[in-house]
């Protein structure tokens, strides 16, 4: 793709770069799906920015929104990370980001968009966003909600490979000379597991001393690209099945 189209493409599948009435003759001409990123602002150890979740989940977002024709609103950028605290974490409560979504969701359907898809990028988030749909009550409105993690095969960390692979696929902010290595947690299994993930709900820091999960120093441009690669090919699989 030229990279002009490409930018094109871009500015037209970004819902904050639209302009009324021209958007609503496009929502009443497509089948238009709307994709929400949201993200959390926490630390993540010392070489990522505290933005990392928000910063990745809109670039997916926007390479999904070109390959798969979605429309991108722009990306909440606070969530549910408590969990870091004392480290630096701005955060709401669960209550809050629930009806948060709720009303945005409620909103785009009053505005003819019935297909929405909610991409999060942080682990705290999850637990809170399910079944968004039985308390709206619309039912020709259809919510489905994924964390990017679903999408590829390596497990999720927090500063860790994962992470600081894809921020130096997608940004400069990765300073990887000040990466260390944090917890280990690729060889936990079943109750050990569940057990490390229950730990680290209630406290990051009570698990890890750097707040990093994984080990970002083998982290890599290649990686990220691989992983970003792994994402958008399972997504684009997931909506030809669905939509
Ligand atoms: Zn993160």
């Amino acid at each position: 793709m030229e990279k002009s189209t490409y930018k094109k493409l871009m500015k037209i599948m970004e819902i904050q770069n639209q302009y009324d009435p021209k958007l609503r003759k496009i929502i009443s001409k497509n089948n238009t799906i709307a994709l929400i990123p949201l993200g959390s602002i926490e630390q993540h150890g010392a070489h990522l920015p505290i933005s990392t979740d928000s910063d990745i989940v809109f670039k997916i977002s926007q390479i999904l929104a070109t390959k798969c024709n979605l429309m991108v609103l722009p990306t909440l950028r606070y969530g549910c990370s408590s969990e870091h605290a004392p480290y630096f974490n701005i955060s709401l409560q669960p209550n809050t980001l629930k009806t948060m979504l709720i009303d945005i969701c409620t909103s785009l359907h009053r505005n003819n968009i019935n297909k929405i898809i909610i991409l999060n990028g942080h682990y705290g988030n999850k637990k809170y966003i399910t079944k968004l749909e039985t308390k709206i009550k619309i039912p020709k409105l259809k919510i489905n909600v994924f964390s990017y993690w679903d999408f590829m095969d390596n497990r999720m960390d927090h500063g860790g490979f994962v992470e600081t692979s894809l921020m130096l696929a997608i940004s400069d902010k990765t300073k990887m000379s000040d990466a260390r290595k944090g917890v280990i947690i690729d060889d936990l299994r079943g109750t050990k597991l569940l057990q490390c993930k229950k730990k680290l709900a209630g406290s990051f820091p009570a698990v890890t001393k750097n707040g990093v999960i994984g080990d970002p120093t083998i982290a890599n441009i290649a990686a990220g690209q691989k992983i970003m690669r792994e994402i958008v090919k399972n997504f684009i699989y997931f909506i030809n099945l669905n939509h």
